[in-house]
């Protein structure tokens, strides 16, 4: 799907016209892939536009940002603001976040440190999922593996990350796959290329932990957090790649992803192919919160005062 523009993009604390946040090609970011980044949703609830977990998401950039010894001249807070006043501003909701830490144009050589930390913020309407409905989505194991531990940081959600995640989503849809799940540089159950992954087996839900490559996802602790209201017992653990085949349920969590079932994976079928009983539980669960059918017990959400859209100016 086209991006479907909004008005304006948060640049450095400033408001620009979308069609003005240009890069200039020598960008240290298009040479090196210097950038880290965020994908945050903002839902439209009842009570308005409110965006989801928008303090943990901008602590992630910041987390991100750290690794990279990148500095950046914003702290969470004002991070958090300026995604509110976009979405006020642009007037534009439900839509996806996209925050953005960039090494822009400065110098030409790998070594980053004298070009200049550019900071955006774009938000644009999308409301797609991998798969919506009673259907889970048929998957693949990868042939490439995730990022190696001291390799490419798997906690830092870096743009020079999405490179793996490209050639394990184009190698699952060139094969009639609609997500591959990348095991880890040890052969054991990672994640999806922008997902995180879940194996219920004999009534517990299992999760590779952290260090098995893995983004600390914000959906992944939040089904985590759901997971433990409901009394679900949770593991994280290795899973070894058998695990998947044999498993009565596997679904994928991320802030594009929600909560997707899946079907099959390499064609097996996990379970009978029908979404099984754990999953429903936490889809009613998550899907309850984020389209506020339920009350938001857990403070996930902050509100985009609507009132704000006139305040914002170019
Ligand atoms: N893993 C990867 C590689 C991802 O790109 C994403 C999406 N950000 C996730 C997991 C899920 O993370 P989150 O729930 O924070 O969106």
């Amino acid at each position: 799907m086209p991006i479907q523009k909004t008005a304006r993009i948060w640049h450095n604390g400033k408001f620009i016209a979308w069609d003005d946040a240009k890069l200039h090609v020598m960008s240290h970011v298009v040479n090196y892939g210097s950038s880290v980044f965020e994908g945050v949703r903002c839902y439209g609830l009842p009570s308005g536009p409110a965006i989801f977990r928008a303090a943990e998401h901008m602590q992630r950039l910041l987390d991100s940002s750290k690794i990279y010894r990148i500095d950046v001249a914003f702290t969470r807070e004002e991070l958090v603001q300026g995604m509110v006043d976009l979405v006020a501003g642009n007037g534009v909701w439900p839509c996806y976040i996209r925050p953005i830490v960039l090494r822009g144009y400065g110098e030409a050589g790998v070594n980053p440190f004298n070009s200049p930390t550019e900071v955006y913020i774009c938000n644009y309407p999308w409301g797609k999922y991998l798969a919506k409905g009673d259907e889970g989505v048929d998957v693949c194991v990868s042939s490439w593996t995730r990022i190696a531990p001291n390799t490419l940081p798997a906690m830092a959600k870096s743009g020079a990350n999405y490179m793996n995640s490209q050639l394990i989503k184009m190698e699952a849809i060139v094969n009639g796959y609609v997500e591959g799940i990348a095991l880890d540089a040890g052969g054991y159950v990672s994640e999806g290329s922008g997902e995180n992954l879940f194996v219920v087996r004999q009534g517990t839900l299992y999760t590779a932990p952290l260090a098995n490559s893995v983004l600390p996802g914000i959906t992944r602790d939040s089904v985590l957090r759901l997971a433990g209201d409901l009394k679900i017992p949770v593991v994280e653990q290795m899973i070894p790649r058998e695990m998947l085949y044999i498993a009565d349920e596997v679904f994928f969590t991320g802030t594009a992803a929600e909560v997707t079932p899946i079907r099959s994976v390499d064609k097996i079928l996990v379970d009978k192919g029908t979404i099984g009983p754990i999953t429903k539980a936490l889809q009613k669960e998550f899907y309850g919160i984020v389209e506020g059918r339920q009350p938001d017990r857990h403070n996930w959400f902050t509100a985009v005062p609507v009132g704000a859209k006139q305040a914002v100016g170019v």
